[in-house]
């Protein structure tokens, strides 16, 4: 056995430190492609457990690629180079709410979900809403800057984090931020690690900021029947005063999708949905839910639901978290991409989309976060079908592509990791990405904190094909 696996076992419980094969294969894969096989997993469940780690890790060179519960859309906790899996799920749940001074000091392993339903009882809320927040942890969260559709309104996870304590890749513990709302002490480190993707650092307690929950909401359904106008009539909306706290956008596939793995109602012969809620005082709710109706109809959709129950807005939110399983029962495999465009762009992305469906052939399906220019374009295929994964490859080649050239980004929520390491210099240039390496290179000088994630390796190009 190797001599700092043994070290491991120094100090930490009996089942702690995994080494058997089968172990190490259930850690070897996250939510996206590739596997990768690490020497050894390691459960903390305390910050001297990961102080412990890092400090082995960094005496014998040995790569730590964190975990929460491997949700990741782009490879981010994947052991690429071997060395230690740090999972961080088996860390116990703790959320201190601390309600006079509007915050939740929280563990890494807590389920996001988890945070909001503690915070029920106190009047208040925690508003990023990532889809997976009931099965991924608030540190995998934090890593990815995750975000949902709420971040239409309230933003995402690294507006509502005002301090962390992490443990460097030598081992050392550093406070950043604090709990004060205001702090300019200093550079802003708490921003810098969230977002970083476990690249920085161990993420082992964070501070969140909290608000009082809206006490009205307001769902209504639009249907249009093509998807130029649905891009206006959200345009519209959001230039004509009203900010929605969530405005989601279904295509005619998503649609159809839906209605076959579990009929919720929706109109099939629709070309595009959009599903809003509104929020706040009552008063102020009806009256913006009448002028989205209006922009809505000005626009030309062809019905408008505006539900007058709460069980009949679940069951229109319901059928939208309906469309990841729906898509997924289409095919084995589902590449999940999140690019992001301008608001303004939405339609001509939309246009791009098709052209990129029909060059090569693949089964595309398109919903999203629209109010934020967040589209979930998804390419359903069989990653044994070499052929068809060398068309699907190409299709998001040019996905990230149409989102830059329409002033977009590679990624509005599931983070680069591996998958889209390969086109870090398209959007931010050679010089962009440099900096961010020496960042990295001065917080982690032995390259040993989950390396391979966000900058290209030499010659690095998407593959999602078994070669
Ligand atoms: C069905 C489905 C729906 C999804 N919907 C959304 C969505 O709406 N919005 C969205 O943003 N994402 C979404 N995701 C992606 C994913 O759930 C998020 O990225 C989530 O934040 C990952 O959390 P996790 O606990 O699974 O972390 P993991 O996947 O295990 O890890 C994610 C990253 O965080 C790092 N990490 C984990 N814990 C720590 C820590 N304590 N310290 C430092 N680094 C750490 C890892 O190294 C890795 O880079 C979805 C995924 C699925 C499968």
């Amino acid at each position: 056995m190797n001599q700092w696996i043994e070290e491991l076992q120094t100090e930490l419980l009996n089942g702690q430190v995994l080494t058997d094969t089968a172990d190490r294969v259930s850690y070897s894969f996250d939510a996206s492609f590739g596997e990768y096989l690490p020497e050894a997993v390691v459960q903390a469940k305390t910050k001297e457990d990961v102080i412990h780690v890092m400090k082995i890790a960094n005496r014998h060179h040995i790569s730590v690629a964190p975990r929460g519960q491997g949700t990741c859309l782009s490879g981010g906790p994947l052991p690429v180079k071997g060395g230690i899996v740090l999972d961080m799920s088996q860390w116990p749940e703790k959320i201190d709410v601390r309600p006079d001074d509007l915050i939740a000091i929280v563990s890494p392993g807590t389920i996001t979900a988890s945070i909001n339903k503690k915070l029920e009882s106190y009047g208040l809320m925690y508003p990023p809403d990532p889809s997976s927040a009931h099965v991924a942890t608030i540190g995998g969260n934090l890593a990815e800057n995750s975000g949902g559709p709420r971040g239409l309104k309230y933003g995402v996870t690294k507006d509502y984090v005002i301090g962390l304590e992490v443990v460097t890749p030598e081992g050392k513990v550093i406070r950043t931020g604090g709990q004060t709302i205001k702090n300019v002490t200093g550079f802003d480190l708490t921003k810098l690690l969230i977002g970083s993707e476990g690249t920085l650092g161990i993420i082992t307690e964070a501070v969140l900021k909290l608000i009082p929950k809206p006490p009205a909401a307001q769902t209504i359904m639009a249907v249009f029947d093509d998807v130029e106008s649905a891009g206006k009539a959200i345009s519209k909306t959001l230039t004509s005063g009203i900010l929605p706290a969530k405005m989601e956008f279904m295509d005619q596939a998503s649609i159809g999708a839906v209605e076959r793995y579990q009929p919720s109602g929706l109109p099939v012969d629709a070309a595009a949905l959009l599903i809003i809620e509104l929020d706040g005082h009552q008063e102020a709710v009806t009256k913006e839910a009448a002028d989205v109706e209006a922009v809505m109809n000005e626009l030309g959709a062809t019905h408008v639901t505006v539900p007058a129950t709460q069980a009949e807005a679940a069951r229109i939110w319901e059928a939208r978290k309906l469309v990841s399983p729906a898509i997924a029962a289409i095919k084995p495999t589902k590449v999940s991409e999140d690019a992001t465009v301008p608001r303004s762009q939405i339609a001509p992305m939309m246009e791009k989309l098709q052209r990129i469906k029909e060059k090569y052939h693949v089964e595309l399906v398109v919903f999203g976060h629209a109010g934020d220019g967040n589209l979930h374009p998804n390419i359903l295929c069989d990653k044994r079908d070499t052929e068809e994964m060398k068309r699907v490859e190409q299709a998001v080649e040019e996905i990230f592509q149409a989102a830059l050239e329409l002033g977009g980004t590679l990624s509005g929520e599931h983070g680069i990791g591996t998958m889209k390491a390969p086109f870090m210099e398209q959007e931010l240039g050679n010089v962009g990405v440099e900096m961010m390496k020496r960042i990295k290179d001065s917080w982690d000088p032995n390259g040993i904190m989950n390396p391979a994630k966000m900058f290209p390796e030499h010659n690095q190009r998407l593959v999602l094909r078994h070669e």
